[in-house]
């Protein structure tokens, strides 16, 4: 490393980071960047927009070469490959240097204005400063509909509460950053890792604005994927609940059993029952083949952390002076279980 370049790299770290995941978004980044920086200007003495690319097919990554040319506080991680928004904001937390870390989308739902209030509360010493929405009107009503039974599931049987309505959009305290980094699970449910680290926390209520071009990236598929996550890494219940439904189920074929011996002895056997008997073994092998199909996706998860794969693979890092996760000797390649 030339003496230039180390002197460059061991400058101050700025008072704010922006952590930004970007998939497909190249027509956001320009008005992103326009709107977000005035604010910056104002708010903090120094800052850094730290982009993610993740993995994006378009011309995302051209676009933050472009930017991070005009000024090197815009800075990028590029993926090797698509590795999902929530591991996006991981690395952005890895790579931030800021004493304070915002998250947000590429997409200006998130308005950037915002980030005003969110400082002047962590100077008031809050340390998890997130974003409520208010309402949820830009999302489709089935989406809605979803999201809504998915909190309250998560609300009955998870390990920590979700405040209501808080998403990604937040500023975190360099302490929390570093709480965040110390977790080592793949699965990564940001929202509940968000609110399991706790800290001296508020919410800021917000209105989502409209995307401001192109359509969200989160398909069904995805989000359904997201949702199992959630739940499966914040609670256990799925696998416990099985054990009562079997006791109840046991109990039920003694009591059976219990009322067809008295029949037997008193008036006698009869053959009658046939389609009783088969739809109870579908039924109960119905039972079954779920309670192994839930254990099946514990597994699966234990599987993908006890491999300790690195979280990402960072394929350009423009203006990072850390060497790319997945090199011996980087951080991320360390991380334990
Ligand atoms: N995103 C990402 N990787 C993905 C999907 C999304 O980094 O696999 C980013 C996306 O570019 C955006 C943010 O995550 O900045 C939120 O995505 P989107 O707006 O599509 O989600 P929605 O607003 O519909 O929840
Ligand atoms: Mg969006």
């Amino acid at each position: 490393m030339s003496p230039v370049l180390s002197e460059s790299t061991s400058s101050e770290p700025p008072e704010l980071s922006v952590v930004v995941p970007v998939f497909n978004e190249s027509e956001n980044l320009e008005p992103l960047v326009k709107r977000l920086t005035p604010v910056l200007e104002r708010s903090v003495a120094s800052y850094e927009i730290v982009f993610i690319d993740d993995g994006s097919s378009d011309d995302t990554l051209a676009t933050l070469r472009l930017l991070h040319g005009r000024d090197p506080r815009y800075r990028a991680v590029s993926f090797s490959r698509n590795f999902g928004k929530e591991i996006a904001i991981a690395a952005g937390l890895d790579h931030a240097r800021g004493r304070a870390v915002v998250i947000m989308d590429a997409d200006l739902q998130h308005p950037p204005e915002m980030i005003e209030r969110f400082v002047e509360l962590w100077r008031e010493g809050f340390k998890n400063v997130y974003g409520t929405r208010v309402d949820r009107t830009k999302d489709s009503a089935l989406r809605r509909m979803l999201t809504r039974r998915f909190y309250q599931i998560f609300e009955n049987f998870g390990e920590t509460g979700l405040p209501e309505g808080a998403g990604d959009y937040r500023l975190l305290d360099r302490q929390a950053v570093n709480a965040l980094k110390s977790m080592p699970e793949r699965a990564r449910f940001s929202k509940g890792l968000f609110a399991w680290i706790g800290f001296k926390s508020i919410g800021v209520p917000f209105d989502v604005e409209d995307r401001h071009s192109g359509t969200s990236k989160f398909s069904y598929r995805k989000l359904t994927r997201f949702a199992l996550d959630g739940l499966m890494s914040f609670s256990t219940l799925p696998l416990k609940v099985w054990t009562y439904v079997g006791t109840l189920v046991s109990m039920f074929a003694l009591a059976t059993a219990i009322y067809f011996i008295v029949q037997t002895v008193t008036i006698g056997a009869d053959v009658p029952g046939y389609a009783s008997l088969i739809v109870s073994i579908m039924f109960f092998a119905g039972i079954q083949l779920m309670s192994l199909g839930i254990i099946g996706e514990y597994i699966g998860r234990i599987f993908a952390e006890v491999k300790r794969r690195p979280l990402y693979l960072v394929a350009e890092n423009l203006g990072d002076p850390q060497t790319s996760p997945g090199d011996p000797g980087h951080p991320q390649f360390d991380r334990r279980i």
